[in-house]
């Protein structure tokens, strides 16, 4: 018997409900993965990220290779137990961050070589070398290793890019072998092009892979090219695997992903945006650091249940956010990343309940409400 599963358990149009099990527990789906890049949720402590709902975290392949380094968090007992997250890790391959944050590269069949971000020190990273990496991070699911152009890309250098992607694909799938309660995601590409995709996913699907992603989107496309894409990419690919949408993103853009048949997704956006003064709320984003607040002693959004909003005032929050405070970004980081958890939530009691659709007309119609007036 297999040691982790898929399971659903309802669905309302495309959208679906439910539970990927693996040894370190359940993830429920529609899932939102926070965004651990370098072993930690920033500003957060494991405990109070699981407190906000979520049930399996995001870590970096790139980050973690350069520092600690995978030996490192292997002899220290994997990453779990590093960072002090026993649930479930999602581990990218590492493919896009050494596109968009390392500095001199090559790329060649074999794989690509680049400079670290950080020291300038020369690496490689390839199919086998990611899934080994992976390995000694102990991630619960690992992601295949690709290659994803920046869009707009014409449509050749778009069906090489996919093609490669294709051929690392079978690689990754070698590479990782049987590895009983750890499971490994195949990453459909092909840009915005519908029989790209297509071709995308019947290469994997005959790979055989636990869960498939979509992506190479959120890479600059926009919304309505995006769910364009989502309008036929999770239906080309398998019905009873988990399907993963990359990078994403706002909230509108994940009540859109999960309505048009995505399971998971991920974005550092809750996070960044709370560093930065951001709430997000039911009725659209709070610029906290905006005077309006400096005298407003009500909550954020006097519905929420986070510690943010149950014990201090929007005047504290501009406060601490205007003073360079480091509980400003821990309070707004926590809030969002509830908010998050909180509208995944919302979605799942939708779908099993079918009413997906009135969940999604009352999210926008709050959020068309915008801000409470000031006072
Ligand atoms: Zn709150």
């Amino acid at each position: 018997m297999s040691l982790t599963s898929f399971t659903l358990h309802g669905r309302d149009g495309a959208a679906r409900t439910g539970v990927i099990s693996t040894p370190r527990g359940e993830i429920r789906t529609p899932a939102f993965m926070p965004v651990g890049t370098a072993a930690t949720v920033k500003a957060m402590l494991p405990e109070s990220v699981r407190a906000t709902g979520a049930d399996i975290l995001l870590g970096n392949t790139y980050h973690l290779m350069l520092r600690p380094g995978a030996e490192r968090v292997a002899r220290l007992g994997g990453l779990h137990k590093f960072m002090n997250w026993e649930r479930p890790i999602l581990t990218d391959s590492g493919g896009f961050q050494v596109m968009s944050l390392s500095g001199l590269r090559k790329l060649t069949e074999e794989g690509v070589t680049f400079k670290s971000h950080i020291d300038g020190s020369k690496h490689m990273l390839s199919p086998e070398s990611s899934m080994e990496i992976q390995r000694l991070l102990g991630s619960d699911i690992v992601m295949c290793f690709d290659e994803c152009p920046a869009l707009p890309a014409d449509r050749q250098r778009i069906e090489q890019s996919m093609r490669l992607s294709m051929r690392w694909a079978q690689r990754s799938r070698d590479a990782f072998g049987d590895r009983p309660g750890h499971m490994l995601f195949g990453i459909q590409q092909g840009g915005l092009e519908e029989d790209l995709r297509g071709e995308s996913a019947e290469a994997l699907t005959s790979i055989g892979f636990d869960g498939y992603a979509v992506g190479g989107l959120a890479v600059g496309e926009g919304q309505e090219a995006m769910f364009q894409v989502l309008d036929f990419a999770p239906g080309q690919l398998p019905e009873d695997k988990p399907r993963y949408l990359m990078g994403v993103g706002k909230p509108d853009d994940i009540v859109g992903a999960v309505k048009r048949g995505i399971d998971m997704m991920d974005c550092v956006l809750p996070s960044r945006s709370g560093r930065t003064g951001q709430a997000w709320t039911r009725h659209g984003m709070v610029n906290i650091k905006n005077a309006r607040h400096q005298d407003d002693p009500r909550p954020l959004d006097e519905h929420c249940t986070c510690p943010a909003c149950r014990s201090y005032s929007r005047a504290y929050l501009h406060h601490v956010y205007r003073a360079g405070e480091m509980i400003s970004g821990m309070l707004l980081t926590w809030h969002n990343l509830h908010y998050y958890q909180e509208l995944m939530q919302g979605m799942r009691d939708a779908i099993a309940g079918g009413r997906f659709a009135a969940f999604e007309a009352e999210f926008h119609a709050q959020r068309a409400e915008g801000d409470i007036p000031p006072l």
